[in-house]
């Protein structure tokens, strides 16, 4: 898979579109709200589905998308 890039930023090469439809299905079975950081590729909790650019607990960039709203961004 080639490096994606959201509003100029690149995509941490562990985020996956598989990994983000995995995301969204989780939140659609069990309402777990699951975001990505595009940084450091960690997965965060407690975020909407379409937010973006919400701070990383795990690195401090504010670069946390959404599942929703990454799948979005990668499948265009
Ligand atoms: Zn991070």
């Amino acid at each position: 898979m080639t490096m994606a890039k959201i509003n100029g930023f690149p995509v941490h090469a562990t985020i996956t579109l598989d990994r983000v439809i995995v995301g969204v299905d989780q939140h659609n079975r069990f309402l777990d709200d699951v975001g990505f950081c595009l940084a450091c590729g960690a997965e965060a909790d407690g975020c909407e589905p379409d937010a973006e650019r919400y701070r990383c607990e795990a690195c401090d960039a504010p670069q946390v998308y959404g599942a929703e709203q990454l799948l979005i961004y990668l499948s265009v």
